[in-house]
């Protein structure tokens, strides 16, 4: 959309969390600037012997509490504004969850659907030589996100094991099993937008079995968090992905799209229900339910489609869906924003389990992983939720000024240089 800068929006909010804290905006300054940006041109041999040459990006936001922290993804729309926006949302997203890392992101500016896997794997290890001066398990750790995978993850710890001489499983989480990945990290995020909206519930005097809600995104968060909430009683009466809407008013079978869709590469095309029908896309925002599930990507919810709206709340699955215009609409009207960086906080938590695992050498039972993946998110839901009250703020502004004070207190003790 024209005029739409993410990395601005983090700004305008930042700024706004640090006015409500009463923080001089010396003791943040540093926090509006990314530490460091890199942008790297990848040649790829493709099967057919012609050279193709990609954009790919990694931005280091903050490493004021620890190594930098965050996915890669692989899109065709991918670039340098873009990745410098997400980098500083985990930043964020990090302090909130409060785990030891600050905030990257990385991307290569490519359709991955159009790349044969081995394509796919010689862009993924040259992008790793790329950037390898600056990720490692103690400086930066990548980890997947739009359009990465298990299987890319894979190849990033073994390009750098090539490279560095020995196998470091914690320099990359979302790995498979079996080279080092952890169990319950593949449903992390999902199972984390679940605990979120149970908490919400609980705080709301609402029973998830009494919600209806709509879905936007069926890739590894909208699917899994789908499933979850679907299996506590979430009517979901429509969803969206690239391939079209699909509604059933008397509620989806979530459980054969689930199946439908991780059997067709994480697609819904060609799915088909009994009772089911397509909507125009324009229209999943427009239906009458109690939750939008917003899993896609960043811009979603704006000027064009806000107005749509008739639910009370959004669960962000996705990182940046409501832009922030839509916001400020969405507070006026009395919508209620579960936000990206608080509620989606599931999927890096889940990461930081995996690089514990990694580094101690011992790994957990799922039922170990998701005990202590609900512990965190209650914890991140209940800080961000005391700020909220305590100023009258939104979910957004909470979070932001939760993470502000954790990110300062932390570059204050360490002390600023120059
Ligand atoms: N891509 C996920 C996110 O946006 C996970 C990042 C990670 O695990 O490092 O939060």
């Amino acid at each position: 959309m024209a005029g739409y800068n993410p990395y601005e929006n983090m700004l305008h909010v930042l700024d706004k969390a640090a006015e409500v804290l009463g923080c001089p905006r010396n003791d943040y300054e540093f926090v509006r600037y990314p530490e460091r940006e890199l942008t790297v041109s990848i040649p790829v041999t493709m099967d057919d012997g012609h050279v193709e040459v990609f954009s790919g990006y990694r931005v280091q936001h903050s490493t004021a509490r620890g190594a930098a922290k965050g996915g890669i993804r692989f899109h065709p729309q991918s670039d340098e504004n873009e990745v410098k926006a997400l980098a500083a949302w985990m930043t964020i997203k990090n302090a909130i969850g409060n785990i030891p890392y600050g905030g990257a992101k990385g991307g290569i500016k490519v359709d991955p659907h159009k790349l044969s896997k081995r394509e796919l794997e010689r862009l993924t290890r040259m992008y790793v030589r790329r950037i390898y001066p600056i990720i490692g398990p103690d400086q930066d750790v990548p980890a997947p996100d739009v359009n990465t995978n298990g299987q890319i993850m894979a190849w990033i710890a073994d390009e750098y094991a090539a490279l560095s001489g020995k196998w470091q499983p914690g320099v990359v989480t979302g790995k498979p099993l079996e080279v080092g990945g952890s169990l319950g990290r593949n449903e992390a995020t999902g199972r984390g937008l679940l605990f979120t909206l149970e908490t919400w519930c609980e705080k709301n005097h609402r029973e998830m079995k009494d919600l209806t809600m709509v879905v936007q995104g069926f890739g590894n968060v909208g699917s899994v968090g789908s499933l979850l909430m679907h299996k506590e009683g979430v009517k979901i009466i429509a969803v969206g992905d690239i391939n079209g809407t699909w509604k059933n008013p008397n509620g989806l079978d979530i459980e054969a799209m689930y199946v439908y869709a991780n059997s067709h590469g994480r697609s819904l095309k060609g799915y088909t229900e009994e009772g089911a029908s397509f909507i125009p896309d324009s229209e999943l925002f427009a239906q009458d339910v109690d939750v939008i599930f917003a899993a896609a990507m960043e811009n979603q919810l704006n000027a064009s489609t806000m107005e749509k709206v008739k639910a009370k709340l959004i669960l962000e699955g996705a990182n940046g869906p409501t832009d922030e215009t839509a916001d400020k609409y969405f507070e006026e009207h009395g919508i209620e924003v579960l936000p990206d960086v608080m509620s989606n906080v599931g999927g890096v938590v889940g990461s930081y389990f995996e690089w514990v695992q990694n580094r101690t050498g011992y790994y957990w039972t799922e039922d170990e992983y998701n005990a202590r993946l609900q512990k965190k998110m209650r914890e991140a839901y209940e800080g961000v939720y005391a700020l909220k009250e305590k100023y009258h703020v939104t979910y957004r502004l909470a979070s932001y000024m939760l993470a502000l004070q954790r990110v300062m207190a932390a570059q204050k003790l360490r002390g600023f240089l120059g």
